[in-house]
């Protein structure tokens, strides 16, 4: 059966400000002030004593190649020293030191996956994390760096040979899907709102993965304003996609943007489903024995949202 660590504690949580240096300035969605609603409600709530903390670390550039292009990481590189420009379209702006915040950011979800494959703790959360649209040579919709598709990269490294990533984020997870549309070693699941209406207008239902991994991927389109109980009719079948295969791992990208009230996106959610999707995933992957399970903060630009949402989350998985 699946590890406890000698103190007791099952669950690791990075709770660290260095994450808090991975922001795009006032007035951006994506500021340096997300991190501080949920560490509030994590500490009002108590949580800071019953679970590990762990100290992020900064990600290699070994690591970092694992998954991006030497010629992308170069270009931030030159991007993070001069902080100007934009690093994609218009979404993502260069600021001095993005190239080690974004690093640090890797770093944390990297810190906390080998804290649960080392058996020190069975699963781990780490807001802010979860940047699912970085592609492997390009910066996308805020993500620099693909924290998630890093992640991947080192457990297929470590010799898992499947592990399974699940996205409740308002937005299509299109950086870690077509990063991974062929790969059979990854098991891909996402709820996003409807492409037509929302960004990055990709995850539409027919594609289901492609080559060796024909059939592996679910992608789930809802209509704007989907709320509890449309949730509740289909994370049944994530579930079920999930049981087909026997991941040796669960990702868990939790974006609180999928919650009502969230100024970019139009899904209705409450943090009931959050609860529901780390308690269900926690479970089943104690059903499979080694109970790994690593949850990421994800999107969310509404500041209750994103405290409730991810405290439900941490409260769920101790
Ligand atoms: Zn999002």
């Amino acid at each position: 059966m699946a590890t406890t660590a000698a103190d007791g504690k099952s669950l690791a949580v990075v709770v660290s400000e260095r994450l808090a240096r991975y922001g795009f300035g006032d007035g951006h969605p994506f500021g340096a002030d997300r991190l501080a609603a949920f560490t509030r409600e994590f500490t009002a709530r108590g949580l800071e004593q019953r679970v590990r903390l762990l100290e992020p670390r900064t990600a290699s550039d070994a690591e970092l190649r694992s998954f991006h292009s030497a010629e992308y990481l170069e270009f931030v590189r030159e991007r993070s020293a001069s902080g100007t420009g934009m690093l994609d379209a218009g979404d993502t702006p260069a600021f001095k030191g993005v190239y080690e915040a974004a690093a640090g950011v890797v770093g944390a979800t990297l810190a906390a996956m080998d804290a649960i494959m080392a058996g020190e703790c069975r699963r781990a959360f780490v807001p802010i994390a979860g940047l699912h649209h970085a592609a492997r040579n390009h910066a996308a919709g805020f993500c620099v760096f693909n924290d998630c598709g890093v992640a991947i990269e080192q457990l297929k490294c470590a010799g898992l040979r499947r592990v399974a990533y699940v996205d409740i984020d308002a937005h299509h997870g299109d950086g870690v899907f077509y990063a991974f549309e062929d790969d059979a070693a990854v098991v891909f699941a996402d709820l996003h709102e409807d492409g037509r209406y929302l960004y990055p207008g990709t995850g539409d239902a027919a594609e289901t993965g492609r080559g060796a991994a024909a059939g592996m991927k679910l992608n789930v389109p809802l209509p704007p304003g989907a709320d509890d109980e449309v949730f509740a009719t289909v994370w049944p079948r994530v579930m079920a996609h999930l049981t087909k295969f026997t991941p040796e791992f669960l990702i868990l990208q939790c974006g609180a943007d999928s919650l009502e009230g969230d100024p970019i996106t139009h899904l209705r959610f409450s943090p009931q489903a959050h609860a529901r999707a780390a308690r269900e995933l926690a479970e089943f992957a104690d059903r499979a024995g080694h109970g790994r399970l690593l949850a990421l903060g994800g999107g969310g630009y509404n500041r209750a949202n994103r405290a409730h949402a991810w405290t439900a989350v941490v409260e769920n998985l101790l």
